[in-house]
């Protein structure tokens, strides 16, 4: 029996919804500034070509110029040096970037603490009361975060000691890399690390133990709020850059209406 015609049968009735969780790319959109010394990737711009006029009278088309880290965007293993040996984004296996979502609600708590850091024991609690994680899981890590996705200053919320943004800890970092249901892990933040992740051991402990385990993260995400804790199934459809770290992903939601 095929299986396509109950999907699109569900798609066209609006029996099953689609949540698009992505930021927009445009110049303003909010990206990672590594202080000094470190050297940042440029922004996104379009760069027009043609706009129905000499150079191309009948059409109009733009370069696009980007960093790959910026927007909604994903994490390749090769992104990192525990990850250096593994999948550039154009060889993550295509079965890896769809999965069930489990969504962890934490926007109280990074309401209350910017700094807001998720243990293992927050997780083990959802997997208490949702049941445990399904093969191909995306751990969605609701903080709220992405009402400020309009805002550079906001977004990075960063004062003389550096960004406050929640995250996670590096217990909880190397547990999630250790646990085989997990395809990846996706945050409403500009980064899969907490704005502190830098003054963890390892620093940057998400980036280290995920990337290093041949899971993904991706980040920037929006509209977590529309999604239940457990049900909905997402997609992330990064660009195949050849050798790339990571790419703007358009990333969706299905779900029950
Ligand atoms: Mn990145």
């Amino acid at each position: 029996m095929s299986l396509i015609p109950s999907l699109l049968g569900a798609l066209g009735s609006g029996s099953l919804r689609i949540v698009d969780l992505t930021n927009t790319l445009q110049a303003s959109t909010p990206v990672l500034r590594l202080p000094e010394p470190f050297e940042n990737l440029i922004d996104f711009s379009l760069e027009t070509v043609s706009e129905y006029d000499k150079p191309g009278p009948f059409w109009k088309h733009a370069n696009i110029h980007t960093g790959e880290h910026i927007g909604t965007h994903i994490d390749a293993p090769v992104h990192w040096i525990s990850g250096r040996d593994g999948h550039d984004v154009a060889s993550i296996p295509p079965a890896r970037l769809f999965g069930p979502a489990a969504v962890l609600d934490f926007s109280a708590e990074a309401e209350a603490d910017n700094d807001f850091l998720l243990d293992v024991h927050h997780v083990e609690a959802w997997e208490a009361e949702h049941g445990a994680f399904e093969p191909g899981t995306w751990l969605l890590l609701r903080t709220g975060w992405d009402r400020y996705a309009d805002s550079q200053e906001a977004f990075i919320n960063a004062d003389e000691n550096g960004s406050h943004t929640p995250g996670f800890t590096a217990e909880c970092a190397e547990w999630l890399a250790g646990r085989e249901e997990l395809s990846g892990v996706g945050v409403e933040t500009v980064g899969i690390d907490a704005g502190r992740g830098a003054e963890l051991d390892p620093p940057f402990p998400m980036h280290y133990h995920l990337l290093g385990a041949d899971k993904y993260g991706i980040t920037s995400l929006q509209h977590l709020e529309q999604l239940p804790p457990k049900g909905a199934a997402i997609v992330v459809a990064p660009l195949p850059i050849v050798g790339g770290t990571g790419s703007p992903a358009r990333v969706f939601a299905l779900l029950d209406a």
